[in-house]
């Protein structure tokens, strides 16, 4: 059977302050990761991401890529559905609508749904309720019965129907402004809805506790919350006449420049080092031997690039940089600024996540009497103990 999805993330989220939909979540954002689950599924063809007029104008184009394309919400919930069946392709058997803020949701579940759905038409996830439920008749806080909660399930998404199914009831109740899921609609065509066993962890994220608690399932899906861990780098050059001077990715005024096999740049492999360092993934000088003729003259940038690149591999995300020059000349307190800002950019931090400082070293020994340059870096890493990212 041919299954086509809709994502309904079209809501102004008032309860969070402003829309929730795009709040950061698990370095994604709410409605992208309820997206990314259905757009990984090889049995869903089509995925249309339903948004508000604002949502569509500033990431419409971003997110219309693939098997996912955009629609514009409607003035009700009901209106959105509309909107989003209109734009998925012709001769889809099955269709999944699922809420933007049910960011949790696992491929399992749809996958029952689906399976569901195409024996009996029409499928809900949905989870028994736990709580003790109370009838309050409106308008009154006194207790007028209390059901048996063996009877009740609490309705989440994906709901899942065949595509004549959700066609039937939408026109016959498209003007249903109050109803909050496909299935009551159904339900009123006089057709049978099946409840599939989904998990608690497929809740909507609606309030802000929500989200602290979306992050810490994902936290513990990815194998653990992530933990901060501390690198030391160290490296040391001579100062000889007739080279540039390279320090921090940018050249400086000196009439001297570091000796090495690479640009010398000291601050580089020191940072890089301390960044390798607190993933215990060894030194630079394992991808870039200085004996290896073919890194002669090699732009310490590139070593930065390839850290980077392994430090993400690990999993590992740079937090801050902490970096100490000893140098006796030349002077660099006048530098500070354009340091800090090459560091920040070659390393992705923002420039408020590196510090900068330089000392001298009193003139009592070989860097003291300025025949070379030194630096010292600690750099701070956010990972996983698994090293998943
Ligand atoms: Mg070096």
């Amino acid at each position: 059977m041919r299954a086509g999805a809709i994502v309904v993330s079209g809501g102004s989220g008032s309860r969070m302050g402003r829309p929730k939909q795009f709040l950061p979540l698990g370095g994604s954002t709410v409605a992208e990761r309820s997206l990314a689950c259905f757009a990984a599924m090889p049995e869903i063809e089509a995925v249309v991401l339903v948004l508000g007029a604002d949502a569509l104008r500033e990431h419409g184009a971003r997110l219309s890529r693939g098997k996912v394309k955009v629609a514009p919400a409607g003035a009700t919930r009901m209106g959105s559905v509309i909107s989003g069946f209109a734009a998925l392709p012709a001769g889809l058997d099955l269709v999944a609508i699922h809420d933007g803020a049910r960011s949790l949701v696992t491929p399992e579940v749809v996958r029952a749904t689906l399976a569901e759905a195409a024996k009996s038409g029409a499928a809900v996830a949905a989870v028994p309720v736990k709580d003790t439920l109370k009838r309050v008749p409106k308008g009154r806080a006194i207790v007028s019965e209390t059901p048996d909660r063996a009877e009740f399930w609490a309705a989440q998404t994906p709901q899942t129907y065949r595509c004549s199914v959700l066609k039937e009831a939408l026109e016959r109740f498209s003007d249903d402004a109050d109803a909050t899921d496909e299935s009551q609609l159904v339900e009123r065509c006089g057709h049978a809805v099946s409840v599939v066993p989904s998990s608690y962890e497929n809740f909507k994220i609606t309030t802000p506790e929500d989200l602290v608690m979306a992050e810490a399932i994902l936290d513990a899906r990815a194998g653990g919350p992530r933990r901060t861990t501390v690198g030391f780098g160290y490296d040391v050059h001579r100062l000889v006449a007739g080279r540039e001077l390279w320090l921090g990715g940018i050249r400086l005024p000196h009439d001297k420049g570091l000796l090495g096999h690479s640009d010398g740049d000291a601050v580089l492999h020191a940072a890089c080092d301390a960044l390798l360092g607190a993933l215990a993934l060894g030194e630079i000088g394992i991808a870039f031997p200085p004996s290896d003729p073919k890194f002669k003259g090699l732009a310490s940038k590139e070593i930065v690039a390839h850290t980077l690149k392994k430090a993400a591999e690990a999993g590992g995300e740079l937090v801050h940089l902490d970096v100490t020059l000893i140098a006796e000349e030349p002077k660099l307190k006048s530098h500070y600024a354009a340091l800090k800002e090459s560091v920040a950019r070659l390393f992705g931090l923002p420039p408020e996540r590196v510090n900068l400082k330089a000392k001298s070293a009193e003139g009592l020994d070989a860097i003291g009497r300025g025949e070379a340059i030194a630096c010292h870096a600690v750099a701070t890493v956010l990972s996983r103990p698994g090293g998943g990212a």
